[in-house]
């Protein structure tokens, strides 16, 4: 399969107004694009970066506008709608909730995804995705009064920055986590073990295999019930349990979102659909492995971005198909953990330089005795050295024989 270059005159529609969504635009500027952009968003914010939100921003670092990803004049390169709730695609056409409707020559999804809404019945808890979201934290964490206790249900990446961010605030967190030790699921049980003391070293109470029944009430005034008949009352809570894909919008296009919005190699769920970050369901070739992932993290909307703006102007015949090496970093606990590749929880790990007691480290992944990751806290040079290693999909007995972390 093959897609020609958009004519120089199209209209590309961008339905999702986030990191993704807007670094296609600047890129496909860069890259000599003169046609129509139309961004639709349904916030009504222009363009903002996430990750400060559970840091810098919820601390009370940043102000809320320096999030954004705008500089200068750059907005006005393209047709930017926001409060444009994107209710459906039929072809190329894009119809919002209120009924207005855009068409384009070629339409990109760039939806993201969404907190996974809580499964408890009480009335106003917390959430951090948006601007929104943290300025409700922020003011609900006001009214309590120095060294508050507020719950996080979850102590994945989101739940344990917001946890760092409310000491920074003078709040006291108290984490619940379902599973046995916080990231199990997605880093695999060494390195949640390896993990799992730095909310203690930072003095937060986490309280892992959790099961929570239900929680009720509402902001000032919550009791978070739990399965063994126990129950916490606090004042406020704040959920972390996951996100799905913002996809449903897409579904009577007939294109396949099951997970997303299924794309091939090159983005494109059809010759006049495409889709990038978070929502992009996307089939992946590198060295031996071919699969189709989702995956959430920042770099990968970045890469998205400025591949799909190189296929769209150039054609794919002249750019391949996408090649990239994922990367994520989470700031939790006053520690940096970072991730290079994609690796898969029941993978190998192999400690290759630092120690769990220096709270120091660099690991590698592997399966089959081939490299998939590389992971490292408080290490970001060593890490990024491994990069190239990933690029050439060494076995892991030639990463340890070149071990470019020790240079
Ligand atoms: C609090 C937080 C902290 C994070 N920290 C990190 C980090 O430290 N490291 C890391 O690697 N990643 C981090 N991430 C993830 C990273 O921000 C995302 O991977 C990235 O934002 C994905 O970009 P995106 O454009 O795909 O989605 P988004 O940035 O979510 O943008 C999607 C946009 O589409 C809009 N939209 C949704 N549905 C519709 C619709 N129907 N019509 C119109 N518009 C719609 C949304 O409102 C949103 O504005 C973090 C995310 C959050 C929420």
């Amino acid at each position: 399969m093959s897609y020609p270059a958009l004519s120089p005159s199209a209209h590309v529609v961008v339905v999702g107004a986030g990191l993704a969504g807007w670094r296609l635009c600047e890129a496909l500027r860069r890259e000599g694009f003169l046609g129509e952009i139309s961004l639709l968003g349904d916030e009504a914010h222009a363009p903002y970066d996430r990750p400060p939100l559970s840091k810098q921003v919820l601390s009370g670092k940043w102000a809320p506008e320096q999030t954004s990803l705008i500089k200068d004049d750059a907005l006005s390169s393209v047709n930017f709608v926001p409060n444009f709730s994107a209710l459906s695609l039929e072809g190329t056409t894009v119809t919002a909730s209120n009924g207005r409707r855009v068409t384009g020559d070629h339409v990109v999804i760039a939806t993201g995804t969404r907190a996974r809404p809580a499964p408890w019945t009480a009335r106003g808890l917390c959430e951090v995705r948006n601007l929104d979201d943290v300025a409700a934290l922020r003011s609900a964490v006001e009214g309590l009064p120095p060294g508050g206790v507020v719950a996080v249900i979850g102590a994945g990446f989101i739940g344990a920055e917001v946890a760092t961010g409310l000491v920074a605030l003078g709040k006291t967190p108290l984490v619940f986590e379902a599973q046995e030790r916080p990231l199990q699921s997605i880093l695999g049980e060494t390195v949640a073990r390896w993990l799992e003391p730095l909310a203690g070293d930072a003095g937060i109470e986490l309280r892992s295999s959790q099961r929570i029944s239900e929680v009720t009430g509402e902001l000032g005034n919550y009791t978070i019930h739990f399965d063994d008949g126990s129950r916490v009352t606090v004042g406020v809570v704040v959920v972390g349990i996951g996100a799905l894909p913002n996809a449903e919008w897409v579904a009577s296009s007939g294109l396949d979102t099951h997970n997303g919005v299924t794309v091939d190699e090159f983005l494109h769920a059809s010759d006049r659909v495409s889709a990038v970050g978070d929502v992009a369901h996307f089939r992946w070739r590198r060295g031996p492995f071919d699969d189709t992932v989702r995956i959430e993290h920042w770099q990968v909307a970045n890469d998205h971005a400025a591949y799909l703006a190189k296929a769209l102007t150039q054609g794919t015949d002249a750019v391949g198909p996408l090649s990239m090496v994922p990367y994520f970093w989470s700031d939790q606990y006053g520690k940096k953990i970072q991730v290079l590749g994609h690796p898969h929880p029941s993978d190998d790990v192999t400690m290759v330089t630092g120690s769990f007691a220096e709270r120091k480290w660099l690991a590698l992944y592997s399966h089959d005795g081939l490299l998939t990751g590389a992971i490292s806290l408080s290490q970001p040079r060593a890490l990024m050295m491994c990069r190239a290693l990933l690029e050439s999909h060494v076995t892991l007995s030639e990463a340890l024989d070149a071990s470019p972390w020790a240079t």
